[in-house]
């Protein structure tokens, strides 16, 4: 059972290997029912499978998370269970990272103001539009901080890097990474090693600064950080909500130490607050980094192998 849908590609994977796929959707009260009847079920982030419908659904063998978190899955539990659960975290890595560098454009070309105004003002006032959008800047060779060197930060890196951007990188999980950069194919691979660098470091040199680190206790960035950042600063978070503390985010546009921010998640999601939402100079996206045709079909494919890989392994 597909709960939330699955990429076709997904689908055909599994009913090519002999495995029968159910796309319908069904509430928490009728999946209770309906499962009972399945074998495996693949989920994104919508559905819950949690320790009751687990108990209710004794036949159930398999679980598939497209996408990264399982905050919605009882893992522990279904694996002490036997049930195999498996996620997708890399495929979506790569839309992500096109994300941050979209909002990096956008907010230093002045993307996010032009399109407010130019359906209000662009046939009246287009030379003072024109005037106002004008304090461009160019991203080659200003400083892309990373916060969390994981899948989606090196992601991030490869294209800053391929852009004529300078890296720098902090993750105290991660001392330093290889980032290959394949041009028009493999055999134009260029390497380029990053040691990371303390917070502190990262804050003092970054023009630019995206996050990409888990679901945090504390956020990363707060008001006393603001005096450690670089004046004119950028910031983009597509990480989790509250990585950035939004109020910190608003006092430091408020003091000309942020001059913008690119935001794809937000505190309080899916009811942002208006301060943030109405903000001149925060670009913003309503939490869409994995959604590209191309991650859900990698996100799909890559389940489908892992649910018909379980099931050829349970047959042995
Ligand atoms: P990952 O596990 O590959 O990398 C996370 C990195 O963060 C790790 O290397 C870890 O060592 C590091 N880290 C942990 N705590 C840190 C800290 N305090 N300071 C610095 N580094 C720290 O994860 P990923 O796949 O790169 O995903 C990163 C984030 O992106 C996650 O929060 C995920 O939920 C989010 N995400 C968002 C979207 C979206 O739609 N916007 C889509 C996919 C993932």
């Amino acid at each position: 059972m597909a709960n939330d849908g699955i990429d076709d590609m997904g689908k055909e994977m599994l009913e090519a290997a002999g495995i029968a796929v159910d796309t319908d959707h069904y509430g928490a009260a009728e999946l209770q029912e309906r499962l009972k009847l399945y074998d495996g079920i693949t989920v994104r982030s919508a559905t819950e499978v949690k320790k009751d419908l687990i108990d209710a659904c004794p036949d159930l063998k398999v679980i598939g998370r497209g996408g990264v978190g399982m905050d919605n899955i009882d893992v522990v539990y279904a694996r002490e269970k036997g049930i195999g659960v498996y996620n997708t975290p890399a495929a979506s890595s790569r839309s992500v990272a096109e994300l941050v560098i979209g909002h990096a454009l956008t907010l230093i070309r002045n993307f996010h103001l032009a399109n407010r105004a130019m359906p209000v003002k662009g046939q009246t006032d287009f030379g003072k539009l024109k005037k106002q959008c004008s304090d461009g800047r160019e991203l080659a060779d200003k400083t892309m901080g990373i916060i969390g060197f994981g899948r989606i930060g090196q992601e991030v890196a490869k294209i800053a890097l391929g852009m004529g951007m300078h890296v720098v990188a902090a993750d105290p999980y991660v001392p330093e990474a290889t980032i290959e950069i394949k041009i028009s194919g493999a055999a134009n691979t260029v390497a380029v090693k990053i040691v990371t660098v303390d917070l502190d470091s990262l804050f003092r040199v970054s023009d630019i600064i995206t996050v990409h680190i888990p679901k945090a206790d504390k956020p990363l960035i707060g008001e006393e950080d603001l005096n450690k950042l670089k004046k004119g600063v950028l910031l983009i978070n597509t990480a989790r909500g509250g990585v950035f503390d939004e109020d910190a985010i608003l006092s430091g546009l408020e003091k000309g130490i942020i001059d913008g921010v690119g935001l794809d998640v937000f505190k309080g999601e899916p009811t942002p607050r208006m301060e943030i939402l109405s903000h001149p100079k925060i670009s913003l996206s309503p939490h869409i980094g994995g959604s590209t045709a191309e991650a859900q079909e990698k996100v799909g494919k890559e389940l489908a192998g892992l649910i018909i890989q379980h099931f050829r392994e349970q047959a042995e």
